[in-house]
């Protein structure tokens, strides 16, 4: 029997959206299709959207959040934005057509505030039996962590910026 798995990255530490890039990659060396899902605008770097590319047709990437920034100046319309994004992900989650869905930085709209979390948890639950989903971003409500099947939680012992070094292409970016 297949159990479709929720797995949260959080934390503050380097390496949540990294690791959900690698599960995409496994996935698409076994020709399974994945749908990644970006929520907040930047957050997607140039190094994983041109490799991504070279997957078309396995892994879908769709970057959500165009009118949304978080320094909200008009914060009904970062709602709504928020609203249609999630809307978008439920969509693809319900439709079970890829083996792998990625909500990457969604944690950032339940922290705000921007959506509620009980749809949420109600949409995760009812997915089909054999999609996998992870989620990442930092502050993960308990909510979520107690749904999850898997929880990493990404320490920052040390990052380089403290040590005065730039980002760097391939590391980065
Ligand atoms: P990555 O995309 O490298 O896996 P992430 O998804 O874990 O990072 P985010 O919270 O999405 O981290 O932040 C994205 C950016 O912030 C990355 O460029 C990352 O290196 C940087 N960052 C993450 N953690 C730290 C930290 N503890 N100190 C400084 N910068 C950080
Ligand atoms: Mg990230």
């Amino acid at each position: 029997m297949k159990k479709g798995l929720l797995m949260v990255f959080t934390g503050n530490g380097k390496g949540k959206t990294t690791s959900a890039l690698g599960l995409a990659m496994r996935c698409a060396g076994h020709g399974l299709k994945v749908c990644f899902i970006q929520f907040i605008k930047g957050s997607w770097k140039y190094g994983e959207l041109e490799a991504v590319k070279r997957f078309s047709g396995l892994i879908d990437f769709h970057v959500m959040g165009k009118g949304f920034t978080w320094k909200s100046e008009d914060m009904e319309k970062d709602r709504a934005a928020a609203r249609k994004a999630w809307e978008f992900a439920r969509r693809v989650i319900a439709d079970g057509s890829h083996h792998l869905v990625v909500l990457d930085e969604f944690t950032y709209l339940l922290d705000y505030g921007m959506i509620e979390i009980e749809p949420v948890l109600e949409t995760l639950a009812g997915r089909p039996q054999a999609l996998h989903v992870a989620v990442t971003g930092r502050n993960a409500p308990a909510g979520l962590l107690e749904a999850a099947d898997l929880v990493t939680v990404m320490k920052a012992v040390k990052h380089p910026l403290q040590a005065g070094i730039k980002a760097q292409k391939g590391i980065e970016f």
